[in-house]
């Protein structure tokens, strides 16, 4: 199957954000069946945030 580059709205921000075919191709061969719902700023903000709580300790 060929993928295509597709356009998603971020949840987040609202923002259009590129879902590349090659992060669709990532995406299938990690088995994951959902496409992300944040763009990359925002999954790099929760991330961040993430790891920010993980490292208080
Ligand atoms: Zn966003």
């Amino acid at each position: 199957m060929e993928f295509t580059d597709k356009t998603i709205i971020c949840k987040e921000c609202g923002k259009e954000f590129v879902f590349s075919a090659k992060e669709q191709e990532f995406y299938k061969q990690k088995g994951l069946e959902h496409e992300p719902k944040r763009c990359k700023d925002c999954r790099q903000k929760k991330k961040a945030l993430f790891e920010e709580k993980n490292n208080k300790n």
